[in-house]
């Protein structure tokens, strides 16, 4: 059984002391119907961390190099002292803005998983590559790179969110069956890279303007275990909503 997954992408959102204002109200609603958590600065991680007793607490990217010349950069093993245990890798905004690639997605998810930490990869096709019929061909390609050479067991315990770019901060989500069919073809390029026991039990998230009003048809779909959140985590009543409601 694969348990859901509910993880809260703050972006460049909130100060430390917003982040554990959020964190005090939001970590006892927690329950054991789903993991929950929330993705931070990389300034806000540690007190995260510090304050959080039931929320998982993700970074929001790395360095796959652990140490040198890379201005502005943080690396694994900064994340694995302040005890992090999930990092956010290949979202969408940064593969467009900051020059990420299958490439070095996949050697962030390698050096990730040597350390202990879960990746939660995000892949996604753009609305033109919608709107050309292209989005199986993207997802597939999109993890054929990002998941290379890894060992089955490693993905099994992974976390990938699918996120089509145009439902990301539009309020234009896709459908459930569509968001299912996608989902669903994560699922299998996983099974045809990794086998059966990766393709069952990897966790497969839905991103993408999901909000407490159309987390619970989400949920219902055979693929989808979980949801990446972007402006409904942002505040804590929402989330809490969210939370209620996955039961
Ligand atoms: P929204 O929920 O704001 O559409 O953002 C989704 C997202 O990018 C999560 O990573």
């Amino acid at each position: 059984m694969r348990k859901p997954i509910i993880v809260g992408n703050w972006k460049m959102n909130k100060t430390i002391a917003e982040a554990v204002e959020f964190i005090k109200a939001v970590d006892p609603v927690c329950h054991d119907g789903a993991t929950f958590g929330v993705g931070t600065s990389f300034l806000a991680l540690n007190e995260s961390i510090k304050n959080a007793k039931n929320l998982i607490i993700a970074a929001e990217n790395c360095h796959f190099k652990d140490s040198g010349a890379f201005t502005g950069e943080v690396s694994v093993p900064m994340l694995e002292e302040i005890g992090l245990k999930y990092c956010i890798i290949g979202h969408s905004e940064r593969r467009e803005m900051f020059g990420d690639t299958d490439e070095t997605v996949n050697l962030k998810a390698k050096r990730l998983i040597d350390a202990g930490i879960t990746p939660i990869l995000c892949i996604g096709e753009t609305e033109a590559q919608y709107d050309a019929g292209e989005t199986e061909k993207v997802i597939r390609e999109q993890l054929s790179g990002s998941l290379a050479d890894l060992c089955p067991k490693c993905v099994a315990n992974m976390v990938i969110a699918y996120e089509p770019i145009w439902a990301i901060g539009t309020g234009k989500s896709a459908t459930k069956e569509d968001a299912q069919k996608c989902c669903a073809i994560v699922r299998d390029q996983v099974r045809v890279m990794y086998g059966d026991e990766a393709a069952d039990n990897v966790r497969i998230q839905y991103g993408g303007s999901v909000k407490p009003e159309n987390i619970v048809e989400y949920m219902a779909c055979p693929d989808i275990d979980g949801a990446l959140i972007g402006g409904a985590s942002l505040k804590a009543d929402s989330f809490i909503d969210i939370i209620n409601k996955v039961k």
